[in-house]
């Protein structure tokens, strides 16, 4: 696909109009606010493809499993947040002919996503039939301030003529979700009503009781004037609303604006659901559309004063990278608990909205470094609120003791949908445990071990233990599993596995001595309360000691599993360019025995654990296994991009984040229709501040060791660190770090160690 947006540092831009990218953008152009998302769809009526998309935070629904031929274990059914009520639907009847841009002569066209303030909009001239001109310009946003408010001005024109139009602004609840297993429908009516310019769709879904009101009040002005015109109003079951009809004077525009409110019983009692949405119709209408774009702006601008990063020298990287950021911050806010992160956000129904290991993995990272400490506290407690759920599903798997967390969540139970790639994956309970660790790591907040943690580490920790067995001839092995690297299924002894497992067992009991030591008392309440032996410590002390790690003498690197040697070893530069991507172009049974690997999988250890592990090891690991690395997740480049800058092979490090940064737009994995890849977006983040800035921690420290691509003039980024708010800004001379808190800090900058008082900044060449 050619690129067709035009670089921008601040906005995503569309200057023409390809039905064969419509549903690109679709994606692209979603807007969402943490508690609601919207597909880019047009307002008024298209007849050709697209995905209607509106998705509430948190409403999802248990879709039946489809499985060939079912086996113990199977997870009943996939979880998906629920494509909701459309509350954007406009249609424009002219002298009687619809405004549909399937069927009208494009003249011109503008998108434009404004990142800096949060909204969408669009401009076009289209031409009816009879040469009959129209003009124009939309924009929408869900508001960040209100979170249940959705607002939209549409402004039509008529250049060259005068006409009748009937109006019609309305609420469809009569929604199906595209990914549904069996073509059915999830949502039930409740109640619909329509009075006037207000109308509301109450629906439910079919099982769990998730109950959803739309509410809508559409205003429609010429010039200054509010008009009336003859109001009729129309209900179905699911669906309400409200036609106007006008005479459109030549060269006179017309505005609509339509304020919507949206309310989940997730967040009020069923029996007012209704007042609820009422009141915050009542608040938007009453502070008009243009009072809520500017608060909307406001908002906007403290979060870019947290979150952003900005690229001197490079407009394409400089717009990658906010997209990246923006896209993280319209997903997930962090105010409700119960809410994560869907690897496609509110952008499309792919993955169904549900939880995956990418949180703790991939996204903990910027939650850390860009907000307050609240918000990647609450992404762990979910997984602490879920601690119940992951010990049945241990127990349902045939474990008699530990948690096992599920690889795709949406309340805590296994709910995916590809049984048989997925279910080995038992390596993102590791990934559940590092993010404790990395978590009070960043922050220092080791009250949350006393609090939370130690519960959940204690079970997982007896889990690998379960899972483990001893054999005389190499200690402990694990087998059956699926490491990140899904390109090899039901193997022995995945390195990366055995490695996280071993490493949890190591925290688990690093943390119980802290908290003997620095807390008697709460020790022993955990210690009765999860009943924890001497005999179990020791037994997960031995197994941390004889854990079988496969490894190759020979060229010094660890082994991906217990055969990998045994597979035909060929770089990916050696295949044709036709056979890739391989998942498009291979039978299963041929990835499955190649040597090709999806994503970080040893590697993904030698990131996590990274201040294990020499120069060296690193470096013949990364140098054995990237070049047979074909990326085909998301989430691969940008790990190998935060060890190749470690490495100093700088050039590899900016191949990498170039594949992550503008992955969605460019349309590198020409899946981009399908929603955005939300969760690899954060590895886009990490990238630049842990790949090019060398950020980690260490012994409670903060080390940079940054470089600069060199193509970009400068770049700098922001971070929380331990309540110091810092800005390290990077040049092709010179690292400023300005402190601009009032906490001081230390860090230890290429080496060098300083002490950053609040206030002031320190300098030093590269
Ligand atoms: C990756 C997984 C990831 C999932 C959701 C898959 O393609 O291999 O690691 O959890 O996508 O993003």
């Amino acid at each position: 696909m050619k690129p067709y947006l035009k670089e921008h540092p601040w906005s995503i831009i569309e200057d023409s109009f390809d039905k064969n990218y419509h549903q690109i953008s679709e994606s692209i152009f979603s807007i969402g606010n943490g508690h609601m998302g919207q597909r880019a769809n047009f307002e008024e009526t298209y007849s050709g493809e697209s995905l209607q998309g509106s998705y509430m935070a948190g409403v999802y629904y248990p879709d039946k499993t489809r499985v060939g031929w079912w086996k113990n274990g199977y997870p009943e059914y996939f979880a998906k947040v629920l494509n909701a009520t459309n509350w954007i639907g406009l249609s424009f009847k002219i002298d009687g002919e619809e405004l549909d841009l399937n069927k009208a002569d494009v003249k011109s066209f503008y998108r434009e996503l404004n990142m800096k303030e949060g909204y969408l909009t669009r401009k076009f001239t289209a031409e009816l039939s009879a040469g009959k001109v129209v003009e124009v310009e939309a924009t929408r946003f869900v508001s960040i301030v209100n979170k249940e408010i959705g607002a939209i001005e549409y402004k039509l024109t008529p250049v060259n003529f005068s006409a009748t139009v009937q109006v019609c602004s309305y609420l469809d609840g009569d929604i199906k979700n595209e990914d549904a297993n069996y073509d059915e429908k999830f949502w039930d009516p409740v109640h619909v009503s329509a009075e006037d310019e207000r109308t509301s769709v109450t629906v439910k879904t079919k099982k769990l009781d998730f109950y959803y009101c739309a509410m809508q009040e559409t205003h429609i002005y010429q010039g200054d004037e509010r008009q009336t015109g003859s109001v009729v109003n129309n209900e179905t079951e699911k669906y309400s609303d409200v036609t106007f009809e006008l005479e459109l004077n030549e060269n006179t525009p017309m505005t609509v604006y339509k304020y919507a409110a949206n309310v989940t019983n997730r967040d009020h009692d069923i029996s007012e659901l209704e007042k609820a949405a009422a009141l915050s119709l009542d608040q938007a209408v009453q502070k008009g559309f243009t009072q809520l774009k500017t608060e909307q702006s406001q908002q906007w601008e403290k979060k870019w004063l947290d979150s952003d990063i900005v690229i001197e020298g490079d407009v394409s990287a400089q717009q990658g990278i906010r997209f990246n950021i923006f896209q993280l911050n319209q997903t997930y806010t962090g105010e409700d608990e119960r809410l994560n992160i869907g690897p496609k956000g509110f952008t499309g129904e792919k993955y169904g909205g549900s939880t995956y290991w990418d949180t703790e993995a991939y996204c903990l990272p910027f939650y850390l470094a860009t907000s307050e400490q609240r918000i990647p506290r609450n992404l762990l407690i979910y997984r602490y609120n879920h601690l119940e759920k992951a010990k049945e599903n241990a127990a349902k798997l045939g474990f008699s003791k530990g948690a096992l967390y599920p690889m795709v969540t949406m309340n805590g139970e296994e709910s995916h949908n590809e049984w048989e790639i997925t279910f080995e994956e038992i390596h993102r309970n590791g990934a559940i445990a590092y993010a404790i660790y990395n978590y009070v790591n960043y922050t220092g907040d080791k009250s949350y071990l006393g609090e939370y943690g130690i519960e959940v580490l204690t079970e997982i920790s007896r889990f690998w233990e379960d899972r483990v067995h001893y054999v005389e001839h190499k200690g402990y092995v694990m087998i059956g599993v699926t490491g990140p690297n899904e390109y090899e299924n039901n193997v022995h002894n995945n390195w990366y596995t055995n490695r996280i497992a071993a490493w949890t067992l190591e925290y688990t009991l690093n943390v119980l001595d802290y908290l003997k030591d620095s807390d008697p008392d709460l020790y022993k309440k955990w210690v009765a309360k999860l009943a924890i032996k001497e005999e179990e410590t020791s037994k997960w002390a031995d197994i941390i000691h004889r854990m079988y790690y496969p490894y190759d003498e020979q060229r010094g690197v660890f082994l991906q599993q217990d055969l990998f040697l045994d597979k035909e070893l060929m770089p990916v530069a050696e295949l044709d360019d036709r056979h890739l991507p391989i998942n498009q172009n291979w039978s299963w049974d041929r990835i499955l025995r190649s040597c090709f690997i999806k994503q970080a999988d040893v590697l993904q250890g030698l990131y996590f654990l990274n201040n294990e592990f020499d120069m060296d090891t690193k470096k013949r690991n990364f140098d054995f296994y990237e070049p047979m690395t074909v990326h085909e997740s998301s989430l691969s480049p940008c790990v190998h991009a935060i060890l190749a800058c470690e490495l100093g092979y700088k050039e590899k490090a900016y191949e990498m984040y170039l594949r992550t940064a503008r992955l969605d737009l460019d349309n590198y994995n020409n899946d981009t229709e399908d929603g955005c890849h939300i969760t690899s977006m954060a590895g886009t983040w990490m990238s630049v501040v842990e790949g090019f800035g060398g950020m980690k921690i260490k012994n409670d420290q903060l080390i940079l060791n940054p470089f600069i691509p060199g193509n970009w003039t400068s770049y700098s980024f922001k971070i929380v660190f331990r309540h110091a708010r810092l800005r390290v800004q990077i040049d092709q001379k010179h690292i400023d770090v300005t402190n601009e808190s009032d906490v001081a800090v230390d860090a230890v900058i290429h080496g060098e160690q300083f002490r950053i008082e609040g206030k002031s900044s320190v300098s030093l060449d590269h």
